[in-house]
């Protein structure tokens, strides 16, 4: 839900970030995609239980062919109110059968894409230690920040919070790193959980680092600034791709029997393969990495348009 200021600008986003859905579940092994929804209105003010109860009286209309679930303006508990009237809605809270907060499983998806970079640039996925700029400690970076200290990396943090910062510094036994140095730090890898555009014509000169992989989403500042990083031998994982542990979670309670968080996980673990393939395209058709990511997902779209015209 956005407050969108006309019917056109809505619709060129839905359409933008519908073909963003596909492209991210096609690169990350899901078999959903295509579809997405915008609600024009201010969440603050226009979100009421008959709206969100009519949107998911659409939804049910079109049967399961499109599902929807928690993005910006919403969260889990309007999910629930949207399932009063449709089942076809996902990331409900978790005594309802979903996974609830899905910041745990994004956080363990970027961790494999982290594995999966730093076979390629050191010969060994292993964090002990690597040294990791965190950039921002929030729902993804702190949980990211658990799984990066208990594999043994040595990580230095970085929060516009100041206060949150610090009790998480004492808490680890960490360094602390003012937010406008935390990119340009040595260290093995650059992961920004915090905003996007934080790789642009400043910011790439000043990194060093051998890895960038974060969830932050939009991450480059345009198209272009893969091709720079390729320029200068930083391996990129894309953002797109390495962050999309939480709606892998949120997509397993679509399964017969609901959320199984081990098998949700398990699936997680895969973008680990899903990094190496994007590397190895990378590297055979000489193109960065976020332009890779992109052929992995048309490839995978193509070959199964294919099996789906099977005996159809
Ligand atoms: P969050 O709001 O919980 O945490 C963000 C943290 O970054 C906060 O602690 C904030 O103080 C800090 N921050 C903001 N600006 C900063 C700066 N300039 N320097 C350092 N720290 C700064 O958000 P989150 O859920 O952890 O998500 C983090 C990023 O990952 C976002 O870009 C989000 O879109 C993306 N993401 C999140 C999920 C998820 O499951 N939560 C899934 C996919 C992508």
């Amino acid at each position: 839900m956005w407050p969108y200021e006309s019917e056109a600008e809505a619709l060129k986003d839905v359409l933008r970030l519908a073909r963003g859905m596909t492209y991210k579940c096609a690169a990350a092994g899901a078999s959903y995609g295509g579809g997405k929804c915008v609600v024009i209105g201010d969440p603050k003010r226009d979100k009421t239980e008959a709206r969100l109860r009519t949107l998911g009286r659409f939804i049910n209309r079109l049967n399961g062919l499109f599902i929807t679930g928690v993005d910006v303006g919403t969260t889990p508990e309007d999910m629930l109110v949207i399932r009063q009237e449709t089942p076809f809605v996902v990331t409900v809270p978790e005594a309802w059968g979903g996974p609830g907060d899905s910041s745990q499983a994004t956080a363990f998806g970027v961790v494999q894409g982290i594995r999966a970079s730093l076979k390629e640039i050191y010969g060994s996925p292993d964090l002990q230690g690597r040294t990791i700029a965190l950039q921002g400690i929030g729902a993804v970076g702190k949980h990211a920040l658990n799984y990066l200290v208990e594999a043994g990396a040595l990580v230095s943090v970085a929060d516009i919070d100041q206060e949150r910062a610090r009790l998480v510094a004492a808490e680890y036994n960490l360094h602390i790193v003012s937010p406008e140095e935390i990119h340009s730090l040595r260290a093995d890898v650059y992961c920004p959980c915090a905003l996007g555009n934080v790789l642009n014509d400043q910011t790439i000169p000043e990194l060093r680092c051998k890895i960038v992989c974060g969830s932050a989403n939009n991450q480059l500042g345009e198209e272009h600034h893969g091709d720079l990083l390729q320029q200068r031998g930083i391996l990129y994982a894309p953002d797109y791709i390495v962050n999309t542990g939480g709606l892998l979670a949120g997509l397993d309670s679509l399964n017969p029997g609901g959320y199984n968080r081990h098998r949700a996980m398990e699936q997680v673990s895969r973008l680990y393969d899903a990094m190496e393939n994007i590397i190895a395209i990378s590297k055979a058709q000489n193109i960065p990495t976020n332009r890779a990511a992109d052929v992995l997902a048309e490839q995978r779209i193509a070959a199964i348009r294919q099996v789906k015209s099977l005996a159809s």
